[in-house]
């Protein structure tokens, strides 16, 4: 099975990622990590992808591509493999797919965890962290013992302003504008599965694993 996944911050991609790799026995390709590999491997992009950073740049898609590419290329993605963070725009999914055909690479699926905006709203902006020893919490699914308190010293809990509704807002926007023409893309392709992440970790599991049947 070879996959893609998406899903806005807050969905839940992360989770279900790991959970979806366990199950159906995937090799896991998240970005963070494909870079952080190949750089400490010193492959041809990873080499590159140090002078940008090094730099402070932007790495550029074809790199990301050529990196994408150096990993697929590997046995442990011969029979299958979940693509995690990758394409995030429309020129990456161009890029990538031209790729993946130069390798005779089919995907089975993109799957997309969809959250309504309202849920992912407050999901993000729940967060609360104490000012003492910087543990994290949650209003609806972390809470404290003592409300507004930490559990652990006592300190005082706020909200960091990066998670404010503006703020999230804000983060949420770019997300979609970035996001809808790529999701438009793989529809037309027949290979978008639109999963309900509004629901139990297993629930969307479930779903998934449907969907991926049929
Ligand atoms: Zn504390």
């Amino acid at each position: 099975m070879k996959l893609l996944i998406m899903g806005p911050p807050g969905a839940g991609k992360g989770t279900q990622a790991e959970v979806l790799v366990k199950e159906l026995g995937l090799t896991h390709i998240s970005t963070g990590d494909m870079f952080r590999a190949a750089i400490k491997e010193g492959t041809e992009m990873g080499k590159k992808a140090k002078e940008y950073m090094d730099k402070g740049a932007l790495v550029p898609d074809e790199v990301v591509v050529g990196m994408v590419k150096e990993r697929l290329s590997k046995p442990d993605c011969a029979d299958s493999f979940l693509l995690d963070g990758f394409p995030r725009t429309l020129d990456q999914a161009k890029a990538l797919d031209a790729t993946l055909k130069e390798m005779g690479i089919q995907l089975n699926g993109v799957i997309n965890i969809a959250v309504p905006r309202e849920k992912l709203m407050a999901r993000l902006t729940g967060r609360r962290v104490c000012k003492g020893c910087g543990a994290s919490y949650h209003v609806i699914f972390n809470q404290p013992q003592v409300e507004g308190r930490c559990n652990g010293c006592a300190g005082e809990l706020y909200q960091r302003s990066d998670d404010n509704e503006e703020a999230v807002g804000n983060r949420l926007d770019v997300y979609e504008a970035q996001t809808q023409p790529l999701i438009n893309y793989y529809i037309r392709q027949g290979l978008l599965l639109n999963i309900n992440g509004d629901q139990e970790i297993n629930k969307v599991l479930e779903e998934i694993l449907a969907r991926l049947k049929k």
